[in-house]
């Protein structure tokens, strides 16, 4: 448990808005730890981690494509698709 800055509040960890008064208790260093967290996840390595470390890879590919395309237009798509599906011919081809 942490405390708020602004009113005392004891707050969760997880939360960043204190449930009391909805003062931001989130320190400099915690937004960028969030922030490169997103990267991390949104990012090319992230998805091919999660790809590499998913149980069954080739669901984990196919979801990841799925996410990958309901953010992009057409044309974005296609083109990360041709680069995730060489990466992923690679992957295969050495496992
Ligand atoms: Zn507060």
């Amino acid at each position: 448990m942490k405390v708020c800055q602004f009113c005392g509040f004891e707050r969760k960890d997880s939360d960043k808005k204190c449930p009391s008064c909805g003062g931001l208790n989130s320190t400099i260093a915690e937004l960028i730890a969030e922030e490169e967290a997103n990267i991390e996840k949104y990012s090319f390595k992230g998805r091919c981690k999660r790809i590499l470390n998913a149980e069954n890879s080739k669901d984990a590919f196919f979801h990841e494509v799925e996410l990958i395309k309901s953010g992009l237009t057409n044309k974005g798509v296609f083109t990360i698709f041709l680069i995730v599906a060489f990466v992923f011919a690679l992957v295969i081809s050495v496992l």
